[in-house]
């Protein structure tokens, strides 16, 4: 499945399936997203690759194991690849394929805008959890 920016400078594909997906409302990924939550599909780094565009990607550090990466000339959020975890978050709204893989969890709730409300019967936690325990 392919996916990219908005202006479409950056594409990607990944050539695997989804471990899992999450719905997650911590600030960080709110203000990246600007939106009430974010919603991301982990994959494994080797089905992942960048077919255009890796130039223009630009990233924020938002903690010393994290970085946001986005499109330096549209501001889409794009993938992150973290090797040393073998995790490559992928925002499913920027895909332009059916992920095929539904969110299984919404994280750090704690952190949840008080002007969205819930409305699935997904598992809720305050903050994160390792989601390698959930796959
Ligand atoms: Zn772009
Ligand atoms: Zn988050």
């Amino acid at each position: 499945m392919k996916g990219s920016c908005v202006c479409g400078g950056i594409q990607y594909e990944l050539n695997d399936k989804f471990l899992i997906a999450n719905h997650c409302h911590c600030s960080i990924c709110r203000k990246v997203h600007g939106a009430a939550f974010s919603t991301s599909g982990h994959a494994q780094e080797d089905g992942f690759h960048w077919m255009q565009g890796e130039a223009l990607l630009t990233g924020y550090r938002s903690s010393e194991s994290s970085i946001r990466n986005f499109c330096r000339v549209c501001g889409s959020k794009m993938p992150s690849v973290f090797p040393e975890m073998n995790d490559v978050p992928i925002p499913l709204a920027t895909l332009n394929d059916d992920p095929e893989i539904q969110p299984k969890v919404h994280l750090y709730v704690k952190s949840k805008v008080p002007w969205f409300e819930i409305a699935d019967a997904l598992p809720q936690y305050p903050a994160m959890v390792d989601l390698r325990e959930l796959v």
